[in-house]
């Protein structure tokens, strides 16, 4: 049973003076799937997960059916979407909660399978697809050996989503993750997934632990940490990405900066020698993933710079014509709009 989606037709702009390069999109394997379902059946510890993904796995609702069966499509189902959308090729990246919630052993396991099938899709659509690599953070050591592997099998970056077990990965422990994504050159997707438990208790009665808000607030949050925190300043060379507009950062850029010089500079407990807005216009990239709106996007550009904004669809939870086309009629010259869609992700993700 395929979502009935009333605006799909045809690959209305066969003729658009560019490539739409989709950044932020999702695959899961079946293996995968079902050991996500088996820790919720057997009370994992993590509401977020319980909740969220308790509802995407289980419910007969047409989105989370239409969900289920694209993610772990590599083959003509996934094509014939992007065919329908106009989309050259898309970044893959193992949806969340990724290997976070398994055991060290089990989620190095669930990675490098991931991994395998990637590089196979890879393979067989050189053209369509290209990946980030799936990690365990809870195993830093053998996430940054995967990490090393991967790259010499044409992976273009890394995805993490977002906490591991409830810790963060500002945690020293996790930076042998770090070193190994900047010594190899391979960008950091910091995707959301649903809050930590410290983070997660006033959202659950009222359903906004999801991509309705949560995944947004864990995400952002979980950015500011690494940058207050003090990652970039002993990784300059790092580079993170972040979907859905930054998760707000950009809006907050001015505050952000006042308060970290008005005080929080000040405090053991911030290592980050520089303003936040500095990490943020360095190290940071953002897509438009799910967030196919115009002020928004063009606030983004305006206060990270053009070169930092990139096309993401965050198919196949949000998969709608109308957003590409709200982002082919942006307010943008020819060639920024090449720079939106195509030219930023060929340059960040090393495609050429
Ligand atoms: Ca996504």
């Amino acid at each position: 049973m395929a979502l009935a989606l009333s605006a799909v037709e045809p690959n209305p702009s066969g003729d658009a003076p560019y490539l739409r390069i989709a950044t932020e999109e999702a695959y899961a394997s079946r293996e995968f799937l079902s050991a996500v379902s088996q820790l919720v059946d057997e009370g994992v510890d993590d509401p977020g997960l319980a909740a969220f993904f308790g509802y995407m796995l289980h419910s007969e609702a047409p989105r989370p059916t239409f969900v289920r069966e694209r993610l772990p499509d590599l083959g003509e189902a996934r094509l014939s979407d992007m065919d329908a959308t106009g989309i050259a090729r898309q970044i893959l990246s193992m949806a969340a909660p990724g290997p976070n919630p398994f055991g060290a052993d089990r989620g190095t396991a669930l990675a490098r399978n991931a991994n395998d099938e990637l590089e196979d899709a890879c393979q067989r659509q050189p053209d369509r697809f290209s990946a980030l690599a799936t990690i365990a953070p809870q195993a830093p050591n053998a996430a940054a050996a995967e990490l090393d592997r991967c790259k010499s099998r044409g992976f273009v970056g890394a995805i993490i989503n977002s906490h591991v077990q409830h810790e963060y990965l500002d945690a020293q422990k996790f930076w042998p993750i770090f070193e190994a994504a900047e010594s190899l050159d391979m960008p950091v997707y910091l995707h959301p997934t649903t809050p930590s438990k410290a983070l997660i208790g006033p959202m659950l009665d009222r359903r906004l632990e999801g991509a309705i808000f949560g995944f947004a607030v864990e995400a952002g949050l979980h950015a500011l940490r690494l940058i207050v925190g003090g990652v970039f300043d002993r990784f300059p060379r790092l580079r993170l990405v972040l979907g859905h507009l930054g998760e707000a950062l950009p809006f907050w850029l001015y505050r952000l900066d006042y308060m970290f010089k008005a005080g929080g500079r000040r405090s053991r407990e911030s290592r980050a020698a520089r303003p936040p807005s500095e990490y943020l216009r360095e190290n940071v990239w953002v897509t438009t993933s799910g967030m196919p709106w115009e002020p928004a996007i063009m606030l983004c550009r305006d206060v990270l710079g053009a070169d930092r904004v990139l096309y993401a669809m965050d198919y196949p939870w949000q998969f709608e014509m109308d957003e590409v086309r709200a982002h082919d009629a942006l307010p943008l010259a020819p060639d920024e709009k090449r720079q939106l869609m195509q030219t930023n992700a060929e340059y960040l993700f090393g495609l050429r």
